[in-house]
C-alpha cells in the first residue's frame, strides 16, 4: 500500500506522522512544492534574532498543538509570553489605548475593569452591561461576527475591541466572516445561557485553570516544531521541491499523481494539504463539485514586515506585547508587535525587535507593493512609538492569498466537501481552509485526514 501527502505544511508533516502509526507496513511519501518543510512555518535565526515569517505562537486551550508537541519531547521548549509585559494595546487616533483587564478571549466579561480603561464611551459600556438582559435570537440561521457582537455587546464594542482582536486573527472581515465557522462557542453561549457575557463568567468558574499559558512558543522559534517533526518521522519518503500537478482516478481504483517532472506515481491513499485554491485545481479531474467547493474558498494576502532597533532609538516604553489596528482607523496595519517584549530570547540585548502586520481582507493587496513601499508603511507605522532611527535590520515577507477566509456559506461548503469525499474512498484533505486557521486546529485536520483516508480504504477493502 502506498498513502500519499501532498503538501509539507504543518497539516501535511502531521498527516505523514499520524499514516505511519497507522499504516506501519506502507510505504509513505510526501510532496512539497518548495524547498523547505513548513509553509507558513518559518524561522530566520540571524545575529541573535529569531524572526517568524508568519506564526509567532499558538493557542494552548486547543489540544493538539501542545499535544503533538509533547509527543515529540518538546513539552520542556514551551514557553508563554513574558509576564511582565502583560498587556496589549489598541490604536485609535494616534493614541495607545490599553486594552482592558478581564477579557476572555475578545469579550470583556469585567465590567470595572473595563470603566477604568479609556477605550470605550460611558455610553459603550452601558450598552455592553446590557447584554445580559438582551433575549437570544432563536437558533436558526448564521450571521457574521458583526452582526451577532453589535447584536449582543453594542456596535462600539464590536468596531473598537472586538474588530481588531478577531482581524488579528483572520485578517478578515467581521462583516463577511461566519460566526458559526469562526467562533461557533459565543453562539452556543447565548443560547444556553441567554448571554455571552453570563455564559462566558458561567464557565470560567466551572473550568479549572490550563496548566500553559494561552500563548505559546517554542524557545528556539516555530521551526523547531517543523524540525523535530521531521527528525522523527520514521518511514516517509519526504519529495521537496517537486510540485503535484493533478490527482486523477485509476480506472484500477485508487489514484495517479501527476509530477512537475513529468513523473507520476500510483498511490491508494492521499491526502491533500494544500491551500484550497490549490486543492480545487488539484481534485478537478476527479469531482467538479468538490473543486468547486475548494475554489470557493476565499483567500485574504497579507505582510508582515520585520523591524529592529536600539532600546535607546525609541522613545516609547513598549511596555506591552504591541497593538492592533481596527479597521475604522482606515489603515492597511493590523497590528504592530513588539515581538522583544512578548516572547524572551528573540533579540540580544539592548535590541528591539518589532513587527508590522498589514493587509486586510477586502482593502488593498499590500503583497503587490515594494519593499520600499512596505517598508516605507512599517516605518511610518511606527513612528507612533518615537523612533526616528534608521532601522538596523529589515525583513519583509509576503503572503498573498497566504489566510483562507471562512465567510458566510462556509460551513455549508464543507457539508458539501465532506459529502463529496464520501464518493472517493482513500482521499481526504487538510489544512488550514476548513475548520481552523490555527497552528493546532491544522495539526489536528491533518491527523484526521489520515485515519479518515485509512478508515475510508479499509472500509472497501473489507
Ligand atoms: C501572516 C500569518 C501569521 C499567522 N500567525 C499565526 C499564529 O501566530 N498562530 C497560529 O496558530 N497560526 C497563525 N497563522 C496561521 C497558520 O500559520 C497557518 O494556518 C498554518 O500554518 C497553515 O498550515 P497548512 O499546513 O494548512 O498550510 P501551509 O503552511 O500553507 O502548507 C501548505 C504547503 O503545501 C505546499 N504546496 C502548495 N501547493 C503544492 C503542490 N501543488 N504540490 C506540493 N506542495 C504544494 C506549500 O508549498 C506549503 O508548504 C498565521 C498565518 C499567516 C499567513
Amino acid at each position: 500500500m502506498r498513502a500519499v501527502v501532498l503538501g509539507g505544511g504543518i497539516a501535511g508533516l502531521a498527516a505523514a506522522r499520524r499514516l505511519e502509526s497507522l499504516l506501519p507496513d506502507a510505504e509513505i511519501v510526501l510532496f512539497e512544492r518548495d524547498a523547505h518543510l513548513g509553509g507558513k512555518i518559518q524561522t530566520e535565526h540571524v545575529g541573535g534574532y529569531v524572526i517568524e515569517a508568519a506564526p509567532d505562537s499558538f493557542l494552548s486551550q486547543k489540544e493538539r498543538g501542545v499535544g503533538l508537541c509533547e509527543e515529540l519531547g518538546l513539552g520542556a521548549e514551551l514557553v508563554g509570553r513574558r509576564p511582565e509585559y502583560g498587556r496589549t494595546f489598541v490604536r485609535r487616533g494616534g493614541t495607545l489605548h490599553p486594552l482592558p483587564a478581564g477579557l476572555t478571549g475578545m469579550i470583556p466579561t469585567n465590567l470595572d475593569a473595563l470603566a477604568a480603561s479609556s477605550l470605550l464611551s460611558p455610553e459603550a459600556q452601558k450598552r455592553l452591561a446590557a447584554e445580559v438582559d438582551i433575549p437570544a435570537t432563536p437558533a436558526g440561521e448564521d450571521e457574521s461576527i458583526a452582526s451577532f457582537v453589535s447584536r449582543r455587546l453594542g456596535r462600539e464594542t464590536y468596531e473598537e475591541l472586538v474588530e481588531p482582536l478577531m482581524t488579528g486573527i483572520f485578517g478578515g472581515d467581521g462583516e463577511q466572516l461566519s460566526l458559526r465557522a469562526t467562533f461557533p462557542a459565543l453562539r452556543t453561549l447565548e443560547l444556553e445561557y441567554g448571554s455571552v457575557i453570563r455564559g462566558l463568567l458561567a464557565r470560567a468558574e466551572s473550568t479549572s485553570a490550563s496548566s500553559h499559558p494561552p500563548f505559546l512558543t517554542l524557545r528556539g522559534g516555530m521551526d523547531t516544531l517543523v524540525g523535530t517533526l521531521v527528525r522523527k518521522l520514521e518511514h516517509t519518503e519526504i519529495r521537496t521541491g517537486t510540485e503535484v500537478y493533478a490527482v486523477r482516478n485509476r480506472s484500477d481504483g485508487g489514484y495517479a499523481l501527476e509530477l512537475d517532472d513529468d513523473g507520476r506515481l500510483d498511490a491508494d491513499a492521499v491526502v491533500v494539504a494544500v491551500p484550497a485554491v490549490v486543492t480545487a485545481d488539484l481534485l478537478a479531474d476527479i469531482d467538479d463539485d468538490l473543486a468547486a467547493a475548494h475554489a470557493e474558498i476565499p483567500y485574504g494576502s497579507s505582510v508582515i514586515v520585520t523591524l529592529v532597533y536600539s532600546e535607546t532609538g525609541v522613545e516609547h516604553p513598549l511596555d506591552g506585547y504591541g497593538y492592533v489596528v481596527p479597521r475604522s482607523e482606515g489603515s492597511d496595519v493590523l497590528a504592530c508587535t513588539w515581538t522583544s517584549r512578548k516572547w524572551a530570547g528573540r533579540a540580544p540585548d539592548g535590541m528591539i525587535l518589532m513587527r508590522v502586520y498589514a493587509g486586510r481582507f477586502g482593502g488593498p493587496d499590500v503583497t503587490t507593493y515594494s519593499d520600499t513601499e512596505l517598508l516605507a508603511l512599517a516605518v511610518s507605522e511606527v513612528g507612533l512609538l518615537g523612533i526616528d532611527a534608521e532601522a538596523l535590520l529589515t525583513r519583509v515577507q509576503r503572503w498573498p492569498s497566504g489566510m483562507p477566509q471562512y465567510v458566510l456559506g462556509h460551513p455549508e461548503r464543507l457539508e458539501r466537501i465532506d459529502a463529496a469525499l464520501e464518493a472517493h474512498p482513500g482521499l481526504s484533505v487538510a489544512g488550514a481552509a476548513y475548520r481552523g486557521v490555527g497552528i493546532p486546529d491544522c495539526i489536528r485536520s491533518g491527523e484526521e485526514a489520515a485515519e479518515s483516508v485509512v478508515r475510508s480504504l479499509f472500509a472497501v477493502l473489507r
